[in-house]
């Protein structure tokens, strides 16, 4: 299973739960969120139940090699346990530390099987206690959106660096926060931006610093899926305002705009934001089903945007320039990324690496960022950066007109 947003959009395991209806019968809350308003879910840190997607390891990861940075990770959702919790424990440089949960019985079971001591077990409530804790050097945020700031702030309070699960946060005032918090901390602040490890991305990248399509005149991106609450609690708070701000655009379509950004090169001069909210439909009381953007860069080249949570699954990266085109399908999955290279009627498949080492790979430049003090490629004001565009293309949907950024 592949797809970046982390719960399982395709996979047999969902299709199961819809034929059999486990996914509700079995949970009590499951059932009562799938009825309920989106909005029934409180914008504050609280357990959940076992998420659809993510395993345990067979076997207690060994002992930390000497160095290895101890991260505490805050929220056992389905891309902690899925990816975060699994990178952690394979990079050179880490180590699982602690786990912060607000559910005790996943805690527990998380905790035993990656070798975390009991006392190394934190809630919500207990979490300023960390402060204590030498065991932990930094803090691993991987909570619904709307609380990235709170407790990326609580993080640095209690004297740990913090790398911090995209996006950054829900607007331009609570990263501003977070910023400050890591300068008064002296500690590190990273945004989980994975891509910025990932050997496709990376080879994009490169190529088209190298001219591989000529001059770029356009980018265009998918990120769409079908948000399916009844049978997954990682979609619930996907549809909460309070938690997930407009919805698929910082969800999502980020990893479309991120993209624009680095094969380009460039930063955006204007915007133009379009957005859908399917009447009728109760996914959609509080988020957009669909955000659409235009985005200009001073070259002149034009990103074409689209993101849905209304829509099959298309994960896409398109590259147009003066003498190429490439073309990246999916483009950003945890595995199983495609590349061609259109030139001249001829087409280059190009295969450039192990797309799961993005995950060893993030989490391990953090640990060297903190162990030589070097900078963080993708630091606080890259996530920053990026939801003052998300916030420029709903002001431009908004006001119906083109905004200068
Ligand atoms: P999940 O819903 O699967 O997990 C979120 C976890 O946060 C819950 O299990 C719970 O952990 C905790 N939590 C605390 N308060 C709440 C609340 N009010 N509502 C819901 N959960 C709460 O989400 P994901 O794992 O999919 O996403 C978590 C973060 O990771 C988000 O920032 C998301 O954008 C990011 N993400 C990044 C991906 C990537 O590719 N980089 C992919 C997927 C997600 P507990 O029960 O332990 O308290």
């Amino acid at each position: 299973m592949t797809d970046p947003t982390g719960p399982d959009h395709s996979g047999s395991r969902r299709r199961f739960l819809q034929l059999t209806g486990a996914g509700v019968a079995a949970s009590p809350w499951l059932a009562a969120c799938a009825t309920a308003a989106p909005s029934a879910i409180p914008a504050r840190a609280m357990g959940m139940p076992w998420p659809d997607w993510g395993t345990l390891p067979e076997e207690v990861p060994p002992p930390p090699k000497p160095g290895s940075v101890g991260v505490a990770v805050v929220g056992l959702g389905g891309y902690a346990i899925g990816k975060a919790l699994p990178a952690l424990a394979t990079a050179e440089g880490t180590h699982v530390a602690a786990v912060v949960s607000g559910n005790p019985e996943k805690a527990a079971k998380v905790a035993a099987a990656y070798g975390v001591p009991e006392d190394a077990v934190y809630s919500y409530e207990t979490f300023a206690q960390i402060a204590n804790d030498d065991r932990v050097e930094a803090v691993y945020i991987v909570l619904p959106t709307g609380l990235h700031a709170e407790w990326t702030e609580l993080a640095f309070a209690a004297g740990k660096h913090v790398i911090c699960e995209k996006p950054m946060a829900l607007n331009a005032g609570e990263c501003a926060r977070m910023i400050a918090a890591s300068e008064a901390a002296n500690r590190k602040l990273m945004i989980a931006y994975r891509c910025h490890f990932e050997p496709y991305n990376l080879k994009a990248t490169e190529l088209m610093r190298a001219g591989a399509v000529g001059a770029i005149r356009s980018i265009e991106t998918a990120n769409n899926y079908s948000a399916n609450r009844a049978h997954n609690p990682s979609n619930d708070w996907r549809l909460v305002k309070a938690l997930a701000g407009g919805g698929p655009l910082e969800d999502y379509g980020l990893y479309g705009l991120q993209a624009a950004l680095y094969l380009s090169g460039e930063v955006p001069v204007s915007v133009r934001g379009w957005t859908e909210q399917v009447p009728n439909d109760p996914r959609f009381t509080e988020v957009f089903s669909t955000v659409k953007a235009e985005i200009t860069f001073p070259s002149g080249a034009v990103t074409k945007l689209v993101t849905s949570y209304n829509a099959d699954n298309l994960n896409m990266v398109k590259v147009t320039g003066s003498d190429g085109i490439l073309l990246m399908e999916p483009a950003t999955y945890y595995d199983g990324n495609a590349m061609k290279l259109l030139k001249g009627g001829t087409e280059e498949v190009l295969m450039p690496g192990d797309s799961n080492l993005q995950f060893s790979r993030m989490v391990q430049h953090f640990a060297e960022a903190i162990r030589t003090g070097a900078a963080i490629k993708t630091p606080g004001e890259m996530g920053l950066r990026d939801i003052r565009l998300v916030e420029a293309i709903h002001r431009s949907a908004a006001m119906g007109e083109v905004v200068a950024v």
